[in-house]
């Protein structure tokens, strides 16, 4: 018979290995996110080290064992928070962080080899631990305004067994220089009673939190365009919803501009699709400038745009689209080292007492943008209400 720890090492071994296959199959088949090879590695690492704890008897000494596995379980920690960098784009941490693990590692051969410290070596390793979950924990939750709440679990699970090493760490400490057996004891029951349920716990929270990473991957690809990034046709459904009903709710006004470039095609047949692509991009990212947050800028189809603008009236709509008519001409893109200058017409329409949904006012923005494409193009136009216009045709200045 095996003693009880040793079967506790041995389902850690185990265990570490599937959870490293694990992460390494969602590197491969989640678009090989770096973060989740770090992950993959951190835990093949904890693999090596378990199974160094199973092979200590065959070490020619202790020392030769106990700093083989703890520069296997630095590898570990060292992964374990790079592969949080990677995943936020953390900025404040290095990116090289083995200097810093070498570092470590220095203390644990001061005080194994040259000055012998039972409590001390046993307590970097947990305490380094408890000190990159917490900055994991706090990376996690700091990356973004509303973390997510497979962001929150793996957190909090991060916080729990950081605490767990941190308390691991401290009854090391207790043993002293020599190592009191009793409280060597205590370390070892405490550390097997906490160590499975903390591994394999976190591995899956963080696993957890992978997968919400690409279901949120999957809706934005659902609902964004992928040559401009703007809101698809669908995305604008969704947003288009809320901002309409906010404007109903309150009584604000909410205004939307349709666009279109003029003769498109034309870009497209002279210079080549490619050209015509970047032309969308740089039409799309003209309309963005300046857009306040509230706004929804959606392209709803081939050079079509439509952009809402909630607490907007027609009078406030018709000086933006006027903006954006003379800003689009005005502005050249490189083409295949010329330059290529679009323009492109503009409808305008706002929200009436008698519409039923954001649709009626997009269908008067689109008439308003079909008149001003008969009246010559690189123009805007409005929808019915003729206030704002002159006699003959052309938009009185809204300043007038
Ligand atoms: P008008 O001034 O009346 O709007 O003329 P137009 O040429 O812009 O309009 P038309 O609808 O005839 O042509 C639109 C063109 O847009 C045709 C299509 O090939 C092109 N198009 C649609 N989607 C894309 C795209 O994603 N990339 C590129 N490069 N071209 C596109
Ligand atoms: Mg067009
Ligand atoms: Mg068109």
């Amino acid at each position: 018979m095996m003693s009880p720890t040793t079967y506790i090492v041995f389902a850690l071994t185990l265990t570490s290995a599937m959870i490293s296959v694990i992460f390494f199959l969602a590197y491969k088949t989640l678009g090989e996110k770096p973060y989740a090879l770090s992950w993959s590695v951190a835990f093949l690492a904890a693999t090596c080290q378990w199974s160094i704890n199973l092979m200590a008897p065959r070490f020619s000494s202790f020392e030769a064992y106990w700093l083989t596995a703890s520069a296997f379980a630095l590898v570990v920690v060292t992964l374990g928070l790079r592969g949080h960098c990677q995943r936020t784009d953390c900025q404040r941490l290095p990116q090289n962080l083995w200097p810093y693990a070498a570092l470590v590692f220095g203390a644990i051969v001061w005080t194994t080899i040259f000055r012998p410290h039972t409590g001390l070596r046993t307590a970097i390793v947990p305490g380094i631990a408890a000190i990159t979950l917490f900055m994991s924990a706090a990376m996690v939750l700091r990356h973004r305004d509303k973390p997510r709440p497979a962001e929150w679990a793996a957190a909090i699970t991060m916080i729990l067994f950081g605490l767990v090493q941190f308390t691991a760490a401290g009854v090391a400490m207790l043993q002293g220089a020599d190592g009191i057996d009793a409280y060597r004891d205590l370390y070892m029951h405490f550390n097997f009673l906490t160590l499975p349920a903390g591994y394999t716990g976190m591995a899956m929270f963080v696993i957890f939190m992978l997968a919400s990473d690409l279901s949120e991957e999957m809706k934005s690809i659902a609902v964004r365009d992928q040559l401009t990034g703007l809101f698809n046709r669908r995305g604008f459904g969704e947003q288009a919803a809320i901002a309409y009903a906010s404007a109903r709710r309150t009584g604000n006004a909410i205004s939307v501009i349709m666009s279109d470039i003029d003769r498109f095609k034309e870009v497209n047949d002279e210079f080549g699709h490619a050209v015509g692509d970047s032309a969308l991009c740089h039409f799309a990212n003209l309309l963005m400038a300046g857009r306040r947050t509230e706004d929804i800028l959606a392209r709803m189809g081939g050079e079509e745009f439509l952009l809402v603008l909630p607490g907007a009236d027609l009078a406030a709509a018709i000086k933006i689209a006027d903006d954006l008519c003379v800003c689009v001409a005005r502005t050249p893109m490189a083409a295949e080292g010329e330059t290529l200058t679009i323009t492109a017409s503009f409808g305008v329409a706002t929200i009436s007492r008698k519409d039923t949904c954001l649709t009626n006012i997009v269908v008067r923005a689109d008439k308003a943008l079909y008149r001003s494409k008969r009246a010559g193009r690189n123009r805007v136009d409005l929808e019915s209400s003729q206030k704002l216009r002159n006699p003959d045709g052309t938009l009185k200045p809204i300043s007038a």
